[in-house]
């Protein structure tokens, strides 16, 4: 990783608050279990870093989506904690999953006969989730599915069952008829297959009602901070800063043409100063925004560069900023939620799209 003094940005990530928001979570849960979702390398944020922090919390289960992040996420916090894959396995990837020690989320009938047959193969049963879809009509099996594997003797010789769960697909709209729709759904689907614990919340279905907590929840944007009831205040810490350093300042005169395309004159002179952060970070180039420095807004001008960014700096005092100064992109002033708001964009993508090039600081743990 590049060093704080070589980069060109800087990417806080508050392991502590990770830690905070996922007792935040449990506390809601009544006793259910609570696992982290760390597909996407930690929401962005080192999956690694996150799932050491949330063991320190006592959680033993985390989700990944692909089979390489199991891979390599096991690599990196040892044989114990259980972890689920869930997007399923590819087919013909069962033994590495096998020699992983990896639980795959069977979402299709051709995913459980393959991992009957490496049961077949170990001589052992072996763990595994078992998804239905109750109505988002992403991954898990159709109804169809479930309706002819339960009717199948043996099709579930050798598995050994840990959940059957689902996914909501509007939990973040907590009037919607379609969470009530899919959790009865999802009831009547489970209880065609044989007796398992249950799973049906994300981070926003933990926050629609005892009814849809089950065995255990799978939250993973609250842990990181995003707001799991965008229609109320967040009720979960903030954990990722983000800081782009000043490459330069300049003061302009009107008619100056600003950035690639020209596509802003300057009115009249104009201060501005450019920041070492760009789409090539992440930072989308469509996302009209702003950064922030002690308190005042600093409009972007101009076109997003893959490197740098323009900013208007005329709020300051003449001066107040210099290279290599700080500037916040998400921090106190500016949410992650802010930030996917300018963008036109959820807080998910602002997380996962944070780029490589940061120097990353992780604090707090
Ligand atoms: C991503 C995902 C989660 C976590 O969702 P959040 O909204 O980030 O809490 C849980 N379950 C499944 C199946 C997922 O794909």
């Amino acid at each position: 990783m590049v060093s704080e003094a070589a980069a060109g940005a800087i990417l806080t990530i508050d392991l502590g608050a990770i830690r905070e928001n996922y007792r935040r979570l449990k506390a809601r849960l009544n006793g259910a279990r609570c696992a982290g979702v760390l597909k996407a390398g930690g929401y962005g944020l080192g999956a690694a870093q996150v799932a050491s922090a949330l063991a320190k919390e006592g959680c033993d289960i985390f989700f990944v989506a692909l089979l390489g992040e199991g891979i390599a996420l096991r690599n990196a916090i040892g044989r114990e904690p259980d972890i689920f894959v869930l997007n399923g396995l590819p087919p013909g990837s069962e033994p590495e999953a096998l020699a992983a020690g990896l639980c795959p989320v069977i979402n299709s009938v051709l995913q459980l006969k393959a991992w009957r047959q490496a049961a077949g193969g170990a001589g052992r049963s072996l763990p595994a989730a078992i998804q239905v879809d109750s109505g988002m009509a992403r991954l898990g099996m159709a109804p169809a599915d479930v309706e002819a594997v339960a009717a199948e003797a043996g099709a579930f010789d050798g598995i050994d069952i840990r959940f059957v769960m689902s996914h909501l697909a509007r939990a973040d709209e907590p009037l919607q008829a379609a969470n009530e729709k899919q959790r009865l759904e999802f009831d009547r689907l489970r209880k065609m297959l044989p007796a398992a614990r249950a799973s049906l919340a994300n981070s926003s279905g933990i926050f629609l009602g005892p009814a849809y907590r089950y065995d255990l929840a799978r939250p993973g944007a609250a842990l990181y901070g995003v707001n799991p009831t965008p229609h109320a205040p967040n009720p979960m810490l903030p954990v990722v800063r983000l800081q782009a350093k000043v490459a330069q300042t300049r003061r302009v005169g009107a008619g100056t043409g600003i950035g690639y395309g020209h596509t802003r004159q300057a009115d009249g002179p104009l201060d501005l100063a450019t920041i070492s952060l760009g789409y090539g970070d992440g930072w989308h180039r469509r996302a009209a925004s702003a950064a922030w420095f002690e308190g005042a807004r600093l409009p972007f001008v101009g076109r997003v560069s893959m490197d740098s960014i323009i900013l208007d700096i005329s709020a300051l005092p003449a001066g107040r900023l210099s290279e290599g100064d700080l500037v916040e992109l998400i921090g106190p002033s500016q949410s992650v939620d802010d930030a996917a708001g300018h963008a036109g964009t959820i807080g998910y993508e602002i997380l996962t799209s944070l780029g490589a090039r940061f120097h990353r600081r992780y604090i707090g743990s």
